[in-house]
């Protein structure tokens, strides 16, 4: 079977905030940008040389408005049914994040006084409500969704048979992109360690490439160190009686 492409979909700068195209025997679309950016990603679609119309699915990796903000209109456009799991179904039905966000780092402070991750986006009602581990080959990919929880609790990555996984935010390019290739955790995670624990599953299922919604793609065997030094850094947290996470 040919491989399984994933087309990286820029939707804020050149890698800021990315949307992906994975062309399997059907399209299917992971993430829909920040809101307004419906009609780009279509665009960029058709660009590709594929028809709109033909995407088999979206799949909507969290509940965070730069990653969910343009899935009704991404719907329309297209007329594909939205996935998503069901611990997010809360910010998919209301339209808004789960308050407060929780910083990991400096960044995300300042990024959390930002008035547009606070908006009210049209909301949206997943067709296909994920639950747990879920074949896409129904919709034409040779690939899973694979819940990843906590970023947010709904949190999910799309595996494909060939060794991509499609990260949302379970990790981040250092400053959304501005180092590109260098992990690092992006600026919010709802629970860090529960993060941490789903990042080491997938990578203890050997990913050749990590895809990720703020940042160039990421080699694993540099993710599989960060990600050391991150429970390393995690526990002196704890230890320290600074490490906050949002109970359920
Ligand atoms: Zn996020």
């Amino acid at each position: 079977m040919p491989r399984t492409k994933v087309v990286p979909i820029p939707v804020m700068g050149r890698h800021h905030v990315n949307a992906y195209l994975l062309l399997g025997r059907r399209p299917v679309v992971v993430d829909a940008g920040t809101p307004g950016s419906g009609r780009a990603i279509h665009d960029r679609i058709t660009a590709l040389g594929v028809d709109p119309t033909d995407v088999a699915l979206i799949v909507i990796t969290h509940g965070h408005i730069d990653h969910f903000g343009s899935a009704a209109e991404l719907h329309r456009l297209t007329g594909a049914p939205i996935a998503g799991h069901i611990a997010d179904l809360g910010p998919y039905r209301s339209g808004r994040v789960r308050e407060p966000y929780l910083p990991t780092g400096p960044m995300g402070r300042a990024m959390a006084r930002n008035r547009k991750l606070h908006a009210r986006v049209e909301p949206f009602e997943p067709a296909l409500l994920i639950r747990g581990e879920t074949s896409l080959e129904d919709f034409g990919l040779a690939g899973r969704i694979m819940p990843t929880p906590g970023h947010t609790a709904g949190s999910v990555s799309v595996l494909t048979d060939d060794g991509d996984l499609v990260a949302g935010d379970l990790i981040a390019n250092s400053f959304m992109g501005v180092i590109p290739g260098r992990p690092a955790n992006p600026p919010f995670h709802d629970d860090p360690r529960r993060n941490l624990t789903s990042l080491r599953a997938m990578l203890a299922l050997d990913p050749t490439t990590l895809h990720v919604g703020h940042g160039t793609p990421l080699d694993p065997a540099r993710v599989r160190r960060w990600a050391d030094r991150e429970h390393d850094r995690l526990a002196r947290r704890e230890a320290a009686g600074r490490l906050t996470a949002r109970s359920e």
